[in-house]
């Protein structure tokens, strides 16, 4: 997929997918906390873990946290899975900003993009995708996080035919306006949820197929052979 092409399939997912945005209502540490629950789960699940989170230590805050157990918060976030390797990356990140940034991840986000990625990324359980949501979704930052519905329709796409995160980000960020990266992280994601699931996509409902090089592939792939002529070689 070229750039004009690129551009005008992102404008129709952008209106068809108005923006909703998760974070609404909630503080840079939760959404931080809550992505980090998101990892290897579903959102209703991530969702659901992070309330019970809540419920159980009154507010997430990088304090709280901090003093409750590993096997406590590992109780209260058992629906989102992973549960006993996701609390003590929770409890040490709390930690963390408790320590260095005096328990205001907000500093973290004020700093310019790749120095605000670096610090983020070095917080214990932090990663590149968890960094670039927190850096988009709460601190306003140009990045364009990759999930794993962003990942499989980049491919499809053909941006890349780099399979690393880094790439596929670089790829994305290299055609997206830096006001539209998160609109159109949000709108990838919708996207990958309604239609272009992992299996069996559905590309005869889909309204940028005329542009997507998996559809233009896979009609290539069913069509019959042509039918040799009679008497032809296939030696010339
Ligand atoms: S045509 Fe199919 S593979 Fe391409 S973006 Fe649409 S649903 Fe995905």
């Amino acid at each position: 997929m070229d750039r004009r092409a690129f551009l005008r399939t992102m404008r129709t997912l952008e209106a068809r997918y108005p923006l909703k945005d998760w974070t609404t209502g909630m503080t840079p540490f939760e959404v931080l906390v809550s992505t980090i629950l998101s990892q290897s789960t579903t959102a209703a699940n991530e969702r659901r873990g992070l309330e019970d989170l809540r419920r159980r230590v009154g507010s997430i805050t990088p304090d709280r946290l901090a003093g409750t157990s590993d096997e406590e918060i590992a109780r209260a976030i058992w629906h989102a899975g992973l549960a006993r390797q996701k609390a003590p990356r929770i409890r040490a990140t709390a930690v963390a900003i408790r320590g260095k940034w005096k328990g205001h991840i907000e500093r973290i986000l004020s700093l310019p993009t790749e120095r605000a990625r670096e610090e983020l990324m070095a917080l214990p359980g932090v990663g590149p995708k968890t960094a670039d949501v927190v850096l988009a979704m709460a601190g306003g930052h140009p990045t364009f996080p990759v999930d794993t519905h962003i990942a499989r329709i980049a491919r499809r796409w053909e941006l890349t035919r780099r399979k690393d995160y880094e790439s596929i980000r670089r790829a994305l960020e290299d055609r997206t306006p830096p006001e539209k990266r998160k609109a159109w992280h949000l709108a990838i994601i919708a996207h990958g949820r309604a239609l272009c699931k992992a299996r069996n996509p559905r590309c005869a409902d889909c309204p940028v197929r005329a542009d997507c090089d998996w559809y233009r592939r896979s009609r290539l792939r069913k069509q019959p052979p042509t039918p040799r002529k009679h008497g032809s070689s296939t030696k010339g």
